[in-house]
């Protein structure tokens, strides 16, 4: 058989056990010590934003950020419905409830229209939304000029899910510092990687300060354990944050090499009837996390994505279909949903295709023989 070939795998550069070294030699096996302040350090610097707090997950991000915005039990919560449930679990960790918004095709993000649509119809209706969740699917930029001028005119935060979008610029600034609090990854499969972690980012220091806080378990100030707030169990371990401090030296690297499996992707496959590699637009600039492309089977002689993701399966090549959208799923089918066929497209005739920063040039031409071999 064939050596497996993963969607987005971990990349190591070789910089990491040295800071896994030095916790072990300092006994900083903690949550707490030196590669945690050196890791939030370089992603602020990164990012250029003022204040970072490593955590266990972006999972942990997501949900300290709604708490930090006063997000309570019954509140309604506006949330990309085409994007991962762990974008929208959080609001139901709170007992709020979220309201979906579909995408548009440019950038496969939240559409601004359905957007501000959704805010109106839901204050007519008696209740004005706590905040929105955007997300920067794939490393695509949402259409940020526009929520964000939405945001501002209903004086409602924003939460920059951007998980998979680290290395992405908008107008040349940094995903993850557009909004209120952005929101960052390190699971294994993301551009870079802790094995598993998160963070939070926001331009108010005050707010990271806090969030820090509510991570550690919320202890008052005194000499025993006395709490005035609940809790959370979320600050990054020592040992993973050295694996980010060593991660963040490659960064532009991982950056550069993600762009180039897309390049490869759009060289060798545009030629094919029906298929398009989905690609940035003027002012956009995408990480390319993953490559994707569209299959539209009018054009294709009939060949479908599920027939494509069969046939690579066959010859041991992951891939997978776009995310399913959270109005469709089935714990999510109820909340109020503003639509506009979108996102349903997207998944019936999308494919994420491998994109790891580690493809060897064998890699790529391996799967470019499948994939051609199918149509
Ligand atoms: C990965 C991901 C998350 C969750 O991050 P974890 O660190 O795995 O909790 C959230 N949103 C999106 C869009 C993601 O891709």
């Amino acid at each position: 058989m064939n050596k497996k070939i993963w969607l987005s795998s971990p990349h190591m550069s070789g910089n990491e056990l040295k800071y896994i070294i030095e916790a072990f030699d300092t006994n900083w096996v903690a949550p707490i010590g030196p590669n945690i302040n050196g890791f939030e350090q370089d992603l602020s610097k990164y990012l250029n934003v003022k204040s970072v707090a490593a955590l266990t997950s972006g999972t942990a991000a997501i949900h300290l950020a709604l708490i930090l915005l006063g997000v309570k039990s019954e509140d309604e919560v506006i949330a990309q419905s085409f994007t991962f449930s762990a974008t929208v679990n959080p609001i139901v960790y709170l007992g709020a409830k979220p309201v979906f918004i579909d995408s548009e095709w440019d950038t496969w993000n939240m559409s601004p229209e359905l957007l501000e649509k959704a805010i109106n119809d839901r204050i007519s209706k008696g209740k004005k939304p706590k905040a929105i969740i955007i997300a920067n699917l794939y490393g695509m930029p949402a259409k940020l000029d526009e929520i964000l001028s939405i945001s501002k005119k209903y004086d409602i935060p924003i939460i920059e899910d951007s998980a998979e979008g680290l290395g992405s610029t908008y107008k040349g600034k940094k995903l993850g510092a557009f909004g209120d609090f952005g929101v960052l990854s390190f699971n294994g499969n993301k551009i870079i990687t802790t094995s598993g972690g998160g963070a939070l980012v926001s331009k108010n220091d005050k707010h990271i300060e806090t969030a820090r806080f509510l991570a550690t378990q919320a202890r008052d100030k005194a000499p025993y354990y006395q709490h005035s707030h609940i809790g959370y169990n979320y600050r990054m371990s020592n040992i993973l944050a050295g694996i980010g401090r060593g991660q963040m030296k490659v960064i532009d690297l991982r950056v550069e090499q993600r762009r180039a499996n897309h390049q490869f992707y759009k060289d060798n496959l545009e030629q094919i009837p029906g298929v398009s590699v989905f690609t940035e637009r003027e002012g956009f600039f995408s990480n390319y996390w993953l490559t994707t492309i569209l299959i539209d089977p009018n054009k294709t002689k009939g060949i479908t994505t599920e027939d494509v993701r069969l046939s690579l399966e066959k010859e041991n090549i992951e891939t997978r279909p776009l995310w399913k959208p959270m109005h469709m799923q089935p714990i999510f089918k109820d909340y109020p949903a503003y639509c506009n066929g979108v996102s349903e497209e997207l998944f019936k005739i999308g494919l994420c295709l491998p994109s790891g920063s580690n493809l060897t040039d064998d890699d790529r031409n391996r799967i470019l023989k499948a994939l051609l071999k199918v149509f």
